[in-house]
């Protein structure tokens, strides 16, 4: 089998790439452009490895992606780039436009051209995989789960243009029988997060003395899957997914916001006795516009039709983190001394 990953070199793809090399016979091109979240020390660990190949890319740049299909004879995609960060799109949605929802139309004509030409075993074992957010579906009152047929009501630019996806890869499914998957998953964390999402955000903040910003009160609700997990159950459907098949995967990890923070707080203090409590570094600040206040996913599918359940408890998981940050200063401190230093971003101005 050779995968192409898009966004490669992304959090969560990262992880994929490092699962697909460790853990199967696969080869594995990563086409990424490289955008401020795409960092190639990420994969450092796998770099050398022979069956892996990185490609800087634009998955919007049809020429060159004709080329790359048509020089690599991939069997699958797993269709990872994106711009995703909700407070980004709220200062400007053009790249989220553009690399959401074009950039996955141009990937969506690419990729039917080349399979189009595929034959027999080779064009029945094809897939192309989209991985998305549950943010498409809205937010939810204090109860409720998200299941396949919640209907899409996104909020916010960046799952606008999520929403947009999921239904071109749909439509290119129904439309045209292309042999698609979409994946709807919850809040991601874990090693390799750009810090500017809560977790890794609290985390280096922490670390650092910082003050420790909390959107609004802290109540908003997310479900937390280790992006360990996430790597593995994209394999697994990958490999035992039915096409045209939506499937939501979660943690089964709820907690707010602020119940969040306050555990960082309480495992940096054990691990810098000297400056805890931490808890008095959080500050409550203006709320993200249009902030959903929950999502929790229903991943029943998932588990009967793939035998796939997400193995990761949130407090070991995010020790595991934490560990994480602590041992691989290095990594996070190049990231900062880029453009991003922390700051908060995704207020709406005027
Ligand atoms: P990320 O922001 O860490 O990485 C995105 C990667 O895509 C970067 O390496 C970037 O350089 C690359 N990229 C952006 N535009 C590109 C383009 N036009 N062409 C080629 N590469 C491009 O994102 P992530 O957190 O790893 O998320 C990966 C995917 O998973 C996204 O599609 C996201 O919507 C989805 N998702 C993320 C989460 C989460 O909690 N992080 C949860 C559910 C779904």
């Amino acid at each position: 089998m050779k995968i192409f990953v898009t966004g490669g070199a992304g959090f969560i793809g990262s992880a994929v790439i490092r699962r697909i090399v460790a853990d199967t016979d696969w080869r594995v091109v990563n086409i990424d452009k490289l955008t401020y979240a795409g960092n190639l020390q990420s994969l450092e660990a796998i770099a050398g490895d022979s069956r892996y190949r990185f490609v800087q890319a634009d998955i919007g740049d049809a020429p060159v992606m004709a080329a790359l299909f048509a020089d690599e004879q991939p069997d699958a995609v797993l269709h990872l780039a994106a711009e995703t960060h909700v407070d980004r799109s709220i200062d400007g949605a053009a790249p989220f436009i553009l690399t959401n929802i074009i950039g996955t139309w141009s990937l969506l004509e690419t990729t039917l051209a080349y399979w189009r030409k595929l034959d027999g075993e080779r064009k029945a074992r094809f897939r192309f995989q989209h991985i998305s957010t549950d943010e498409v579906y809205g937010s939810l009152g204090p109860t409720g789960l998200f299941t396949e047929d919640t209907p899409y009501k996104p909020n916010s630019p960046y799952s606008a243009s999520k929403a947009a996806s999921d239904h071109l890869v749909n439509a290119w499914h129904h439309t045209y029988g292309l042999p698609t998957i979409v994946t709807n998953c919850s809040n991601n964390y874990g090693p390799y997060q750009f810090p500017e999402k809560l977790i890794p955000l609290t985390i280096v903040r922490a670390l650092r003395g910082e003050e420790l910003p909390v959107y609004g009160k802290g109540e908003n609700v997310r479900d937390w899957l280790h992006v360990e997990d996430h790597a593995a159950a994209q394999l697994a459907i990958l490999e035992r997914g039915s096409i045209g098949a939506t499937y939501n995967i979660g943690g089964g990890n709820e907690r707010r916001n602020i119940d969040v923070v306050r555990a960082i707080c309480a495992q940096i203090d054990a691990i810098a006795p000297k400056t805890a409590p931490h808890e008095k570094l959080i500050r409550f600040v203006t709320d993200r516009p249009g902030h959903d206040l929950r999502y929790a996913i229903d991943a029943t599918r998932l588990k009967r039709e793939i035998g796939w359940q997400a193995p990761t408890g949130f407090h070991a998981g995010l020790k595991q983190t934490i560990d994480w940050y602590v041992s691989n200063r290095r990594w996070w401190e190049n990231v900062l001394s880029g453009a991003y230093r922390t700051e908060r971003l995704g207020l709406v101005k005027g």
